[in-house]
C-alpha cells in the first residue's frame, strides 16, 4: 500500500470490526471505530494500538453526526468508510416477531448504515482512494429460516451497494459488499443458543448443521473477512466495484435441514 488511508469502522471495537481495524493499522493506515460499546471503545483508545474511537450508535442521526464531527475534527477526510455494525435481531417465526424488534434490527442494520454512508459521500468525493465496504452476510443471498429481520436488512444491503456503486462509480468512488457465513466467535454461540432454543434440538445439533451450510463446511475467521475488506480497498481491488463477496466457503443453503 502506498498511500496511509484515513479509515472509519462501525462496530469496530469488537469482532470483525475490530480484526479489521487492526489489518488496516498493521499496513500503517490510520483508523477510527465507531462502537455503542463504552467501555470497549475507551479500553480500544487506550491500548497502544493506535487505533481512535468514538461512541456512537449508527442507528442514531445525532449519535452519526457527532462520531463523523470527531471523525472530521482528527483527521480532517476519510478514504474508506466500513459499514460493520450490524445486529442478529429475533430468532422466531415471522409471526411470532415484535414490532419494536423487527425496528430495532431493520434500523441499527440498515438505517445505520445508510445514516454513515450518506454522511461519507461528501468525505470520500475529496479523497483520491474513496471506497465504501457494507458488511452484509450470506443471509443476504439466501433466504434464512427464523431471521426474516436479519436476511430482509442483509439483502437490502445488496440492493444498496449496487445502487450507490452506480451512483458513485462515475466520480471513482467503488462500493462493494461481503458476505461473510458464520464467523466463528461468541457472536455465533449465542446465534446457535437461540436458534436450538426456537427449535428444541441440542445446540451441537445447530453448530453441525450450520458448517454442513458450506461446500468447504466450514466457519470463517474474523481475520478472512478482515483480509477482504483490506484487499477491496486497496488498489489490488481498483477495478472491483458493485459486487456482493461471499467469504463464506461457499454457502449452499441456509436452511438447515431440521425441520
Ligand atoms: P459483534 O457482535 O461481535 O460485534 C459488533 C460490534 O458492533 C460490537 O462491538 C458492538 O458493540 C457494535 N455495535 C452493535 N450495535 C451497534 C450500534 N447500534 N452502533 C454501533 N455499534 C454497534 O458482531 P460481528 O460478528 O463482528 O458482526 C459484524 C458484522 O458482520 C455485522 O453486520 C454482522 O451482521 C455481520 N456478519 C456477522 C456474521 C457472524 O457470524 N458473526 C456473519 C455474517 C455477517
Amino acid at each position: 500500500m502506498t498511500n496511509a488511508l484515513t479509515v472509519l469502522i462501525t462496530g469496530g471495537a469488537d469482532g470483525i470490526g475490530r480484526v479489521t481495524a487492526q489489518r488496516f493499522i498493521d499496513s500503517g493506515h490510520r483508523v477510527h471505530v465507531c462502537d455503542v460499546n463504552q467501555e470497549a471503545v475507551a479500553q480500544l483508545s487506550n491500548d497502544g494500538s493506535g487505533i481512535t474511537g468514538s461512541v456512537g450508535d449508527v442507528s442514531s442521526v445525532a449519535d452519526v453526526e457527532r462520531v463523523f464531527a470527531e471523525l472530521e475534527q482528527t483527521y480532517g477526510g476519510l478514504d474508506v468508510l466500513v459499514n460493520n455494525a450490524g445486529i442478529a435481531g429475533p430468532t422466531a417465526p415471522a409471526e411470532a416477531i415484535g414490532t419494536e424488534d423487527w425496528d430495532r434490527a431493520i434500523s441499527v442494520s440498515l438505517s445505520g448504515q445508510f445514516y454513515c454512508l450518506r454522511r461519507a459521500i461528501p468525505m470520500l468525493r475529496a479523497s483520491e482512494y474513496g471506497s465504501i465496504v457494507n458488511i452484509s452476510s450470506n443471509a443476504g443471498l439466501f433466504g434464512f429460516p427464523l431471521r426474516l429481520p436479519y436476511a430482509a436488512s442483509k439483502w437490502a444491503l445488496i440492493g444498496m451497494t449496487k445502487t450507490l456503486a452506480m451512483e458513485l462509480g462515475p466520480e471513482g468512488i467503488r462500493v462493494n459488499a461481503i458476505c461473510p457465513g458464520s464467523v466463528a466467535g461468541p457472536r455465533i454461540d449465542g446465534v446457535i443458543e437461540r436458534d436450538a432454543g426456537a427449535r428444541g434440538v441440542a445446540p451441537e445439533a445447530i453448530r453441525k448443521a450450520y458448517e454442513r451450510q458450506s461446500s468447504l463446511r466450514c466457519f470463517v475467521e474474523a481475520k478472512d473477512v478482515a483480509e477482504m475488506v483490506y484487499f477491496l480497498t486497496s488498489p489490488l481491488g481498483a477495478k472491483i466495484s458493485g459486487q456482493a463477496i461471499g467469504v463464506d466457503g461457499h454457502t449452499e443453503s441456509l436452511s438447515n435441514g431440521l425441520e
